[in-house]
């Protein structure tokens, strides 16, 4: 039973037709109108009653209605097109002031300074009472996450709360390869930084005709909660470095993309210590590593960048860039250059 109503409101779909707000093509707004959806969504990210939430680019405020339906202590929107503003202002005012809207971008927004200071657990402590929840657009999920990851690792941004929980919308692949398992068809780059950080779960999916107007693609609904302890112990510059390496021949024998970290003319040797000390098969597909090979090659190219710190600089792709620019080619990294 929920016990925080909030008092009748127009509908979502009058409040669109209200103050005009049809969905920009440009800012690739979907939205969804289904209570029942946004309440499932809502339910995912666990109990929130007295929590403070955050809610990134809220829209016409269905996920909002939703979200104040639990019994948050305050809610933190924050919302790039200024059309919505004024919806969001209502709902202010039905929740009795229990909304507040920052017009701007998720991806500049100061997420550290977002919530009470008294809300601040330790990293080794249970999450903090602070959620995130958001039906963002596509092109901005996917870059927004892995900035989040990255912040995540050095425990800044929404992190400085400690180890703050996130549901979150993705298109339904990126959801796939964030939870890919060993093995898997979709396992890539963002499966292994994604679980060595967090425990990953795609909740549930939603079939495209559930948004107005409908995307090309179905959206999965993705759960993180950090790790207390990351499953790599290396920077998170290092270990994307090895697994951008790995997977950049997704289709090769993986000794090939990790040879990738190595200067030409020391790569056949150094390729064999690598995969010596981490233990690993050369012959596996980037595909079947587990968490533990990428551990192991992470710890062993750290062992190696120690012993010859010019090595961390190399950057393969940077070199082939450079040659390709002399001979006056077209720059066409590799065919099989892989998607995150
Ligand atoms: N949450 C609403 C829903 O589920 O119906 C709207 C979803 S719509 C896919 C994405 C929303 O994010 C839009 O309201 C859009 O204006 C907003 N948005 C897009 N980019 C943003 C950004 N960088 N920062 C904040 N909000 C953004």
């Amino acid at each position: 039973m929920t016990l925080y109503r909030l008092p009748p409101l127009p509908t979502i779909r009058e409040i669109i037709k209200l103050y005009n707000l049809r969905a920009e093509k440009q800012l690739s707004q979907n939205f969804l109108l289904d209570l029942k959806l946004t309440d499932k969504i809502v339910r995912k990210a666990g109990n929130l009653k007295n929590a403070y939430v955050c809610e990134v680019g809220p829209g016409p405020g269905g996920i909002t209605r939703a979200i104040l339906n639990t019994g948050v202590e305050e809610l933190l929107v924050v919302e790039k097109d200024t059309r919505f503003i004024p919806g969001l202002k209502m709902l202010n005012e039905a929740s009795l002031g229990k909304v507040r809207i920052v017009h701007g971008d998720i991806l500049t927004y100061r997420m550290d300074r977002a919530f009470p200071n008294h809300l601040k657990k330790a990293w080794e402590d249970d999450p903090p009472n602070v959620h995130i929840i958001g039906n963002l657009p596509f092109n901005v999920s996917t870059p927004l996450i892995i900035k989040w990851l990255e912040e995540m690792a050095n425990r800044t941004g929404p992190f400085t709360y400690g180890r703050t929980p996130m549901t979150l919308t993705f298109q339904c692949e990126v959801a796939q390869r964030m939870t890919a398992p060993t093995g898997g068809k979709q396992r890539s780059r963002l499966s292994i930084m994604t679980q060595y950080l967090c425990q990953v779960k795609h909740c549930f999916s939603i079939p495209g005709r559930a948004f107005v107007p409908k995307p090309e693609v179905d959206v999965g609904v993705v759960h993180f909660t950090p790790l207390i302890k990351p499953k790599i112990d290396q920077p998170f510059k290092l270990i994307e470095k090895v697994v951008q390496s790995v997977f950049q021949l997704r289709r090769k024998y993986c000794y090939r993309g990790v040879s990738l970290l190595f200067p030409e003319e020391q790569r056949t040797q150094l390729t064999e210590q690598i995969l010596t000390l981490a233990n690993v098969e050369p012959t596996l597909r980037p595909s079947e590593l587990s968490m533990k090979h990428f551990q192991g090659l992470c710890n062993a190219y750290r062992e190696l960048c120690d012993r010859d710190p010019s090595l961390f600089s190399y950057n393969f792709r940077e070199e082939l860039r450079q040659k390709k620019k002399m001979k006056g080619q077209d720059i066409q990294i590799n065919e099989e250059s892989e998607t995150l």
